[in-house]
This record gives C-alpha cells, sequence and structure tokens, in this order.
C-alpha cells in the first residue's frame, strides 16, 4: 500500500499538487476500503479516525481533486448517492459494476470485455473511446440462492 502511495504522490506532483497528510489520509482510507464504494461522508467519518483535526469541506476538496486527476471516479448507481472509487492500477478502462437490485452489493469486472463494441463504436461512429462507465443492475448469485430456498 505504500508504494502505492509514493507511485499516487508521484503522479500528484508531477501535476503540481502536493500530497499533504490531509490527502494521504483520504488516499490511505480509499485504498484500504477499495473494494467498497463509499461516499464522501462514509469516507470522512473514516479520515477522521486518522486524522481527527480533518473538516468534511477538506475531504470533499480532495475527493474533486482526486476525481479532476482521474485517480479516482466518481460513481452514482441511481441511489443519488455519489460515491469514490480508486482506479485499478494498470487498466486503461474504468472497471464495471454488478449491483444487485436486492441485497445492494456492488461487485466489480476489472476485464475491460468491451473490445468487440468499442471497435464497433470507433468503425461506425467515427468515435475515439478513451473510456466508458457500465453499470448492471440485477439479481446476484447469493440473492438466487437464497430465493431459490425460499421457492
Ligand atoms: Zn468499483
Ligand atoms: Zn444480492
Amino acid at each position: 500500500m505504500k508504494q502505492r502511495i509514493e507511485r499516487i504522490k508521484k503522479e500528484l506532483h508531477s501535476k503540481g499538487y502536493k500530497l499533504t497528510p490531509q490527502r494521504e489520509a483520504t488516499l490511505t482510507v480509499l485504498l484500504e476500503r477499495e473494494s467498497d464504494h463509499l461516499s464522501a461522508e462514509e469516507i470522512f467519518l473514516l479520515v477522521k479516525d486518522k486524522a481527527p483535526d480533518i473538516g468534511l469541506a477538506t475531504v470533499y476538496r480532495t475527493l474533486e481533486l482526486l476525481s479532476e486527476l482521474t485517480i479516482v471516479d466518481k460513481i452514482n448507481f441511481g441511489d443519488g448517492v455519489s460515491r469514490y472509487d480508486l482506479r485499478k492500477e494498470g487498466v486503461d478502462h474504468f472497471h464495471h459494476h454488478l449491483v444487485c437490485m436486492e441485497c445492494g452489493s456492488v461487485e466489480e469486472i476489472i476485464e475491460d470485455l468491451l473490445g468487440d463494441v468499442e471497435k464497433i463504436v470507433e468503425d461506425d461512429w467515427g468515435f475515439h473511446v478513451k473510456d466508458h462507465r457500465l453499470t448492471f443492475h440485477g439479481i446476484c448469485k447469493q440473492c438466487q440462492t437464497s430465493k431459490a430456498k425460499v421457492n
């Protein structure tokens, strides 16, 4: 995790920003909870444990900055809450999400899977694809099994 923070620190430096202790605390929380999709308020509460002096506004600004630099992606799964998601390392495209409509769990697919679709978009629309966001809404495996048991 230290190495990853180091790499992000370099990225920030190359774009003219410093890794302040507040930014580092925010990044640490995002890394520790990488598989989660936390809202700004949830992140703030976790950051506060590490840096009690930090204010919500600072955490917001940090998250905005990290989104601008595409270190973090802001996502919304349709419940009106903005969530923050760290970009995976060494992957060109944003990962896909599987959101369960029953239990609300969120799974991630890191593989792009969209090569053919991207090719069609580029060929037929002459549009150069740089990124995409794909959220599948459905019923997760676990909810399907528990339903099968009840019926
Ligand atoms: Zn994600
Ligand atoms: Zn489920």
